[in-house]
């Protein structure tokens, strides 16, 4: 996974690479899935999410150039392997979920990986972020919103990084938002896909569309 999905599609950074070597994806997804968990796609875990692509929670990760004294926010915890890699990337991770079942299992998929004490996981509205553990270094958002969430670059430090898939069901930017003096620095990086941010209360899974 590592060379042929990341190194081979520009992942440059070493420190990145070594985080995507170390944590076992395996642990992230259900059993039934396991001989998938390094194939090159983002799989099922539940609740109609996803654990998403390798590449894309690497491309998160080098876009948002931590160092390892850092601390970060991961928006949609989903399985919960972002925080994971992010947990071997930067100093403290927090991770918000608004699904409780997922936030649930994404506690034990972290605790069996032995990342329990070293992320912070808060069920609610990841669009307001955490308030109370602001500022962060460096936001990472796991699902697509029609514009960067202002309360995320609200609880940026100086300099931080939002990293978050901006656009619709029809096409998708990630975008790197850089916080200045001056206001947001945006750079739309690549296409992408991912599914949608849902604003509001946290909630239970949806109903199944054929009852
Ligand atoms: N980073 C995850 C990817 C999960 S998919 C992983 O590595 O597995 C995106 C997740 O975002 C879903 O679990 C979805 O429930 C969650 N989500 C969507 N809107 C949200 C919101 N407003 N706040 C918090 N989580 C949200």
């Amino acid at each position: 996974m590592v060379e042929g999905q990341l190194r081979r599609r520009g992942i440059a950074d070493e420190r990145v690479l070594d985080a995507m070597g170390r944590v076992p994806r395996e642990r992230f997804v259900s059993p039934d899935q396991r001989d998938a968990a390094y194939a090159d796609a983002a799989l099922p875990i539940g609740g109609g999410q996803t654990i998403s692509q390798p590449y894309m929670v690497a491309l998160i990760c080098e876009q948002l150039g931590l160092h390892g004294t850092e601390r970060v926010l991961d928006v949609g915890t989903g399985s919960g392997y972002q925080a994971a890699v992010l947990a071997e990337l930067a100093g403290e991770v927090h991770t918000i979920e608004r699904i409780p079942e997922l936030a649930e299992s994404a506690r034990a998929n972290l605790a069996a990986a032995g990342y329990g004490g070293r992320v912070h996981l808060h069920v609610g509205d990841g669009t307001l972020g955490v308030p109370g553990r602001a500022p962060f270094a460096a936001v990472a958002v796991a699902a697509a919103a029609l514009e960067a969430p202002p309360a995320l670059y609200e609880q940026l430090e100086p300099r931080g990084r939002l990293v978050v898939p901006v656009g619709s069901a029809d096409g998708q930017w990630l975008e790197v938002v850089v916080r200045t003096p001056e206001g947001p620095a945006v750079l739309r990086t690549v296409p992408c896909r991912f599914v949608p941010l849902v604003a509001g209360p946290a909630g239970a899974f949806s109903a199944p569309a054929d009852g």
